[in-house]
């Protein structure tokens, strides 16, 4: 084990660093008023290499791993972003692409990596479900095979990215639940252009995280290709599964992101607010309910490095990387709201940008898995029976 920095990630993080200080809150409060995509971010995220940063060299990319797209994400959020830093990373940069590394036909990935890589093309992941939440087996879109096609039908919810993704990699049954002996079994994976006829996107007004949609997704008679099935038909369960242990990872490096970017703001103010004559944070009423969370962030992020680790290695690792999502965000969600409190009532205002942290950071508690599922995983792999 070392904790040397290597060449490669002290580039990351210095080239996240500049971004993040371009990008800073001022830049996000607006759009996030407005409602507006960061289009230039995402450019400047394409001219760095940050998409591309898991596409093999082959296709255009990196060629890296998932430790230095962990990094990238939780500088980015920790120097200025907040949770744009995961957000836009997270579904094309991460999910998109592990998938089309892992399960991904050589025709797959000569069509969709070498776009991915520049920022040219960008994902959304349909799991979601009005009935099919935390409990992904209820999945119910189907996909009907007819000649060299399947025919899409079904509902999706809260997909984010899918007003403007070029494609989504949606989760189907092709054999209905009922009929198959395991839940995972039926499941089936497709890359699904979003300009096909039969789609239908409706944005979701949510609570925070405005600068991008998270939409209900209508598919009637959608045809896909048969080529475009990604992995292999009916066994699509286990390309998600590999697919969600990335997107835990991102989580937990929003969490650690948004609840050190929170904790510096709030830090700068403490020093500088004078209430009784002297800083604020010279009282440990206010140091302390920050600096506990935030100690606990630092744990967080060792074990997200284990499940990045573990990944790259092709070894399990939902146990760690649940363990880093469920830490990362109990912590980050401490560090925020005591940041806020030390804030006062200017705590409260939209200027001083912890409110709009508090308000991305409620997310990560619900999504991409929420808390109680990631400790009902916890549990039963600690020795507790199986309670879902
Ligand atoms: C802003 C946003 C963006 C999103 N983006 C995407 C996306 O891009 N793609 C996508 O597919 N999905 C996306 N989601 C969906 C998200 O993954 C789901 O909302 C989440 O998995 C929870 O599902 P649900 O809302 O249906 O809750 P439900 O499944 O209805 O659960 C309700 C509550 O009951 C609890 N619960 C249920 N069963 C148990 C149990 N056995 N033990 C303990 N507690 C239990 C849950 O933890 C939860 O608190 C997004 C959600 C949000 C809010």
């Amino acid at each position: 084990m070392t904790f040397e920095t290597s060449a490669e990630h002290s580039m990351i993080s210095s080239t996240a660093t500049e971004i993040a200080t371009e990008f800073g809150p001022e830049y996000w409060r607006e759009k996030e008023e407005n409602e507006e995509f960061g289009a230039e971010f995402w450019d400047e995220l394409g001219s760095a290499g940050f998409h591309g940063l898991l596409v093999p060299e082959e296709y255009e990319g990196a060629g890296m791993g998932m430790s230095e797209l962990g990094l990238a994400m939780e500088t980015l959020c920790a120097e200025g972003c907040g949770m744009a830093g995961t957000w836009y990373l997270v579904l094309t940069a991460g999910m998109a692409t592990v998938g089309l590394n892992r399960c991904g036909t050589d025709a797959q990935q000569e069509r969709y990596l070498p776009d991915i890589a520049v920022g040219d093309r960008n994902f959304s992941i349909g799991i979601t479900e009005p009935e099919a939440g935390t409990n992904t087996l209820n999945v119910a879109t189907s996909a009907e095979k007819e000649g060299d096609e399947y025919v899409l039908n079904g509902q999706k919810a809260w997909i984010t990215f899918s007003d403007r993704a070029d494609n989504m990699i949606i989760v189907t049954r092709t054999t209905p639940r009922d009929a198959v002996d395991r839940g995972t079994d039926g499941i089936s994976l497709f890359i699904v252009d979003m300009d096909s006829p039969g789609i239908d996107v409706s944005p979701i007004s949510k609570h925070g995280i405005n600068y991008s949609k998270s939409c209900e997704v209508f598919l009637e008679n959608v045809h896909v290709p048969e080529e475009n099935l990604l992995g292999e038909r009916d066994e699509g369960w286990n390309a998600l599964v590999s697919m969600l242990n990335p997107e835990r990872i991102g989580f937990a490096a929003a969490g650690t992101g948004i609840g050190k970017l929170a904790a510096k703001t709030a830090i700068e103010y403490a020093n500088d607010r004078e209430v009784f004559g002297e800083p604020i944070g010279t009282h440990q009423g206010v140091s302390f309910p920050i600096a506990k969370p935030y100690a606990r962030l630092e744990a967080a992020a060792l074990m997200r490095q284990k499940a990045e680790w573990l990944y790259e290695q092709g070894e399990p690792c939902g146990y760690e990387s649940n363990v880093a999502k469920a830490t990362a965000v109990e912590a980050g969600i401490e560090t925020v709201k005591q940041s806020m409190q030390a804030f006062g009532g200017w705590g409260y205002a939209t200027e001083y940008d912890v409110e709009r942290w508090w308000r991305e950071i409620n997310l990560t508690r619900l999504a991409p898995v929420t808390q109680q599922m990631a400790y009902n995983h916890i549990s039963q792999e600690i020795g507790f029976p199986k309670s879902y």
